[in-house]
């Protein structure tokens, strides 16, 4: 039994409907095994950069760092532009407390209806490890000329032997510890002539440390037709930055929908705190309407305790959603069904054992 500290930042849109439901089972899960979760919430996001001028206060990350974990909605609200609730929150929380791996778990539930034809939940199971500190998503660019027919934008990708190594060592450990034991390593080598041949050298030279793990490398965009018509052959996936962005929203699609998929931001090493959220945005064409799916957000409150050590009570969130998705509880109407929000948390709820 022991006492954890969380951060909250519920965020914007549905993520202050999803978080709380959270919450509440998290609580109810970790303290059947005798642990205190306790919860601080922060008002950070979009409303409050209407107010402020800033998306977080300025000493946000010092107030993050004393915490054993961060659980975040999401972000973004009409009339903010996006790239503002992005660069001014959830890139600073994941690079300040270098959160360098995006774990993405991408499952069909049993029960749930997915797109794809003749798909059952033995087909469909993998986990994204993307890249989360570089790449793509370096920042690093310019505009010139703005506002005129002469404007040039530069965006530049950032790929480090040592970004690669450490992404790649991860998402070997992971597959290692798996049954089937595969690697899929998402590339564009052919065209992306200087980043992505770094790193499939990269991911070759790690691969040799793992001989116990079937490799392949595969184009992304074919990668991402594969995740369709041959999802059974996927099982872990290594990406960039970008490439893991787009693949797991795909992959929650062939889930059944972006509310059930859950992510994780870990820093490995543990000198800062991970942060957990759900992979869905914050929907503001539903939102404020009660009937967001809760699931995705669940899932990462499990993943978070998985994180801190307290296994059973993420097994035991694991099963109730199985369960409730499985047996035919309550639905939101993304997966088909005419409940909401608090009915399905609360089926979850009564469903842990
Ligand atoms: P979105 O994920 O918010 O929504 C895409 C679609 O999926 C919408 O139709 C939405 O209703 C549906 N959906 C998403 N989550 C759902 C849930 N839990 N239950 C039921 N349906 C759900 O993506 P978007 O519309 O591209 O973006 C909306 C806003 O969210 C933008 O401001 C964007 O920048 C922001 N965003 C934030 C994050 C984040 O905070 N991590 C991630 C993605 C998008
Ligand atoms: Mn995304």
């Amino acid at each position: 039994p022991r006492t954890a500290r969380i951060a909250v930042i519920a965020g914007d849109g549905i993520g202050t409907e999803v978080i709380p439901a959270g919450i509440d089972v998290m609580h109810r899960a970790a303290g059947m095994d005798g642990c205190t979760l306790e919860f601080t919430e922060f008002p950070w996001g979009c409303e409050y950069y209407q107010r402020t001028g800033t998306m977080m206060s300025a000493d946000a990350l010092d107030i993050l760092s004393d915490f054993d974990a961060i659980y975040l909605g999401a972000v973004g609200a009409p009339g903010v532009p996006d790239h503002v609730s992005v660069w001014e929150l959830i890139l600073p929380i994941r690079q300040r407390f270098d959160q360098y791996v995006n774990l993405r778990p991408m499952r069909l539930l049993q029960g749930v209806p997915g797109p794809l034809a003749g798909r059952s939940p033995a087909d469909i199971d993998m986990v994204c490890i993307r890249e989360n500190s570089e790449g793509e998503y370096s920042g690093l660019g310019g505009r010139m000329h703005r506002g005129t027919k002469h404007e040039v934008a530069e965006q530049t990708g950032l790929f480090t032997w040592r970004g690669i190594d450490r992404i790649a060592r991860y998402a070997f450990e992971l597959a290692q510890r798996r049954p089937r034991k595969l690697l899929a390593s998402a590339t564009k080598s052919n065209a992306l002539q200087h980043s992505m041949v770094l790193w499939d050298e990269v991911v070759e030279s790690v691969a040799a440390d793992y001989t116990d793990v079937t490799c392949r490398k595969y184009h992304v965009d074919a990668l991402a037709a594969r995740m369709v018509t041959h999802p059974q052959t996927i099982d872990v996936i290594v990406s960039s930055n970008l490439f893991g962005d787009i693949l797991t929203d795909l992959g929650a699609a062939i889930s059944g929908s972006l509310g059930v998929a859950p992510g994780a931001n870990i820093n490995p090493e543990r000198t800062h705190p991970s942060m957990f959220e759900p992979i869905h945005g914050s929907a503001p064409d539903i939102a404020g309407k009660g009937i967001a799916n809760p699931i995705a957000s669940i899932w990462a409150g499990a993943l978070l305790l998985d994180h801190l050590g307290m296994t059973a009570a993420h097994d035991r969130m694991v099963r109730a959603i199985e369960r409730v998705v499985g047996e035919g509880g309550p639905r939101t109407p993304d997966l088909g069904g005419t409940a909401n929000t608090r009915d399905v948390a609360a089926a979850v709820t009564d469903a842990l054992s």
